[in-house]
């Protein structure tokens, strides 16, 4: 879906809305569609989703839903205007860092508050073999050795990273067809998450992979794949979450709609 293109699953603007107090959820993940689950039902708050428009089949939210991009701090600043919200949830994924940066900024800008939800990284465990790495990059140069089975799971936006890694194979996994330049020498697998721990260790075994890059997500929608990786000792380069928020952040959906209470 075209990140620019706005899609509203409803409208925003309907004369015949509640004067409840309106909430923006900037969602993208298990969580935010959570916490939009709990306020849809509640008749104190209007909630509405916003999705970047990453993926072509989105799993809607509950209550109201926009798709795709704001166009900037300035865009998102009018949009919280003419929309008239209150308080602002950044529930976004832990490497979507821009939309972070731009609701700290436009929410500063007008003095509305932000909740900044941020789920807890993944820690390695004693029999875990992770090489912690801080970009992509670094993590495409050092899976690039010959006789080396990658499997390739860090979404599809940052594939073009390892576009150049003519040495190893690549099983790259992704929910849509990638945009990007995939390695000359690799397979593409389809599909969306939650994925189980048995599938992930027999498709790990079935394409004997060697090495697994993995983006720190946290959650438990792809964590079995870490777990499969302990089981059979492969090891993991995980690229760090870049710094994503300034202000304190809370690590559960239940946190979120304390705060929330607060504000309102
Ligand atoms: P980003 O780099 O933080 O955002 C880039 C732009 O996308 C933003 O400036 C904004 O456009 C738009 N955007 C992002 N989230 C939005 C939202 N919830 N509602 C409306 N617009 C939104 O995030 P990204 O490009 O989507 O993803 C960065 C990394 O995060 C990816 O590599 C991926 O691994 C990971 N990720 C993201 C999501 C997701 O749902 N976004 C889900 C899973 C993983 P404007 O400036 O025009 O407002």
């Amino acid at each position: 879906m075209d990140a620019d293109k706005v899609i509203e699953m409803q409208s925003v603007t309907t004369p015949t809305r509640s004067q409840a107090p309106r909430v923006l959820i900037l969602g993208g993940t298990t969580e935010a569609s959570e916490i939009a689950k709990r306020l849809a039902a509640r008749s104190d708050v209007t909630v509405i989703s916003s999705l970047a428009g990453r993926v072509s089949q989105p799993r809607l939210p509950a209550g109201m839903v926009r798709v795709g991009g704001f166009g900037g701090v300035a865009g998102l600043i009018s949009y919280l205007l003419n929309e008239k919200i209150e308080v602002v949830i950044d529930a976004t994924h832990p490497f979507a860092s821009k939309i972070s940066g731009n609701a700290e900024l436009a929410c500063n800008t007008l003095n509305i508050p932000l909740i900044a939800f941020e789920r807890p990284p993944w820690k390695p465990q004693e029999q875990d073999l992770w090489r912690a790495v801080p970009d992509v990059q670094t993590a495409a140069s050092m899976s690039n050795h010959e006789g080396s089975r990658v499997f390739l799971s860090i979404g599809r936006q940052e594939l073009g990273a390892f576009s150049d890694c003519i040495d190893a194979w690549f099983l790259v996994r992704a929910i849509d067809e990638p945009n990007e330049k995939l390695p000359a020498n690799s397979k593409l697998i389809l599909k969306r998450g939650p994925f189980h721990l048995n599938n992930e260790l027999q498709m790990l075994r079935s394409e004997c992979i060697s090495l697994i890059v993995s983006k720190n997500s946290g959650g438990t929608a792809t964590y079995p794949k870490i777990e499969a990786a302990r089981a059979l000792r492969i090891p993991v380069v995980m690229i760090d979450r870049p710094l994503k928020h300034k202000i304190p952040t809370v690590a559960r959906p239940e946190d979120v709609l304390l705060k929330l209470a607060e504000f309102l």
